[in-house]
């Protein structure tokens, strides 16, 4: 259980940032999910419901979400439907239920870097940029990587691109959290490979995804293209599965997603 002992609804960024540094344990709230599984000990909890932070919106060049935009507005939405091939509505489209991915948002998850996230592995495979209210507009990429600072999500910006997207994740269960997560993009035929749940958090193959880019592709390239990624990135063994299994079952999820993204025209 968590216990919060003041509750703050601020009406602009600024407040909600220096509210958020004036105690150690002052934390904003995002759909509350994860945080009430947890027994913290809350100061102030920073409600930004009064921030307009939830809209999904579109530009010649780029899409934005905002940080309180919830999952099943992800899922729901004609713009994310319509753009980079529905990835980011088809990868939080199963996540436990309709009632939870109503309330689960955008922000609380990017910022939480976790590495069991579906999102999280949909969006390295696009370009993305994520939006800190002190910490400016950094590559998703570079912000996973970044050490823990305590900030706010503001919104995610991706830029519009012919790019091809698949996505696909594997679990025991149809509620639980997945065993890994496999994006692919292919954007005139630049490959960028992603790789969740892990279970770290989900990362480029690099070289992969550049062996896929520089080579024509056919059964033997893509059988090393596969092995490659098993190789080059760290897999581990929780309750869900072994390193060793993670390891066959990224092979697969890549193979199945490069011929699936080969067939489409
Ligand atoms: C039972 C359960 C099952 C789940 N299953 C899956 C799954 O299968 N796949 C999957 O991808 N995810 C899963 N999740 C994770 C879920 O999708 C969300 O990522 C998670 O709940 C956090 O979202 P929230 O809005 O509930 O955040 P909260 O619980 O409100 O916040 C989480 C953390 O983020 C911080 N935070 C919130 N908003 C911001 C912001 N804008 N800026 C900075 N910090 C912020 C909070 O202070 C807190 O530390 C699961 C979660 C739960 C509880």
């Amino acid at each position: 259980m968590i216990t919060i002992k003041d509750y703050a609804i601020p009406t602009n960024l600024e407040e909600a940032y220096e509210t958020l540094q004036n105690r150690r344990n002052n934390v904003i709230l995002g759909g509350c999910s994860f945080l009430r599984m947890g027994s913290k000990n809350i100061n102030t909890a920073i409600d930004l419901s009064k921030l307009n932070l939830d809209f999904i919106s579109e530009t010649d060049n780029t899409v934005e979400i905002g940080a309180m935009a919830t999952f099943r507005s992800l899922e729901t939405s004609p713009i994310l439907q319509n753009n980079f091939n529905g990835i980011l509505s088809k990868c939080v489209k199963d996540i436990v239920g309709i009632q939870f991915r109503n309330n689960v948002t955008l922000g609380a998850t990017v910022y939480s870097k976790y590495g069991f996230s579906d999102l999280i592995t949909a969006l390295l495979c696009l370009d993305v940029k994520v939006c800190l209210h002190k910490g400016g507009i950094i590559p998703l990429d570079t912000f996973l990587e970044n050490k823990y600072e305590k900030d706010i999500l503001t919104k995610i910006i991706i830029s519009k691109d012919s790019s091809k997207c698949y996505f696909a994740s594997m679990r025991n269960s149809h509620s639980d959290y997945a065993i890994l997560n496999v994006a692919l993009s292919n954007r005139d035929g630049q490959w960028k490979i992603s790789v969740g749940a892990r279970p770290m958090k989900a990362q480029i193959a690099n070289n992969a995804s550049s062996y896929l880019s520089e080579n024509e592709l056919n059964d033997y390239t893509i059988e090393y293209a596969c092995e490659l990624s098993s190789q080059e990135l760290v897999f581990g063994s929780n309750l869900r599965a072994s390193k060793k299994f993670r390891q066959e079952i990224c092979k697969v999820l890549i193979n199945r997603g490069i011929r699936e993204v080969m067939t489409w025209k």
